[in-house]
């Protein structure tokens, strides 16, 4: 008997089998057979080519890891074309679940260093720096005017850029906006110069010296916060 799960990640996704080996989960899924539109032609097909099982790295479960066994439909048209169907576990040639991407970006941004979320997610910590090189690039969209309060804060990343990265967020809902590749004054000088038009408050808990560059970046007078009297202050 088989039940179509509902849980976040995995929403339409057919679990037909679950094994533990050495202590790793393994998910073996499918997803419902359904009419598809040809990428090509257009025409409808139900028509099924072949299978490939796919193994993808997932989120842990109950603390453990945790992999998908999917097995991914092909179907056939009649123009000839093969295609896969859509599904919404893993996007094109990842090898990772696109929950498992999501988290990453967060816990990217939020965890101490690449690489305890390295640890965290069962993967390398150069792992996790090429999946937020490339997350940072795709998630988040280019910057016009940062809000009237923003937050800066370090993050100790070790990319090939720096060993230290800024992340600019906004302060109040926390979101992050921004990622700059180093945390030398003149590259968040030209950023706030280019962006910062806006901007009224700055929380951060850095240096004298690089408060002292944000504010002449701004070129005129604006609140610096720390971190801790800014959540004191809105709470
Ligand atoms: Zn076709």
């Amino acid at each position: 008997m088989n039940f179509i799960m509902n849980i976040p990640g995995l929403k339409g996704v057919i679990p037909t089998r679950f094994e533990d080996v050495g202590g790793v989960i393994r998910i073996y899924a499918e997803i419902e057979r359904k009419v598809q539109r040809c990428p090509v032609c257009q025409n409808r097909t139900s028509s099924v080519h072949d299978y490939r099982i796919q193994k993808i790295h997932h989120l842990k479960w109950f603390e453990r890891q945790t992999q998908i066994f999917y097995k991914r439909r092909r179907y056939a048209c009649s123009c000839g074309k093969r295609f896969s169907e859509k599904n919404p576990i893993v996007q094109r040639y990842q090898r990772t679940s696109i929950e498992w991407n999501q988290a990453i970006l967060i816990r990217a941004v939020k965890g101490k260093t690449f690489k305890e979320t390295g640890e965290n997610y069962g993967v390398s910590a150069t792992t996790i720096v090429r999946r937020f090189d490339q997350l940072a690039l795709s998630e988040i969209r280019p910057v016009e005017d940062l809000p009237s309060v923003i937050a800066i804060d370090e993050y100790k990343g070790d990319t090939r850029e720096g060993k230290y990265q800024l992340i600019i967020a906004d302060a109040v809902t926390r979101k992050p906006i921004d990622i700059l590749p180093n945390r030398y004054k003149k590259t968040i000088k030209h950023y706030l110069q280019k962006h910062g038009s806006q901007v009224q408050m700055v929380v951060m808990d850095m240096s004298q010296s690089f408060k002292a560059a944000v504010q002449s970046a701004l070129g005129r007078p604006v609140i610096i916060a720390d971190r801790f009297h800014f959540c004191r202050y809105i709470h």
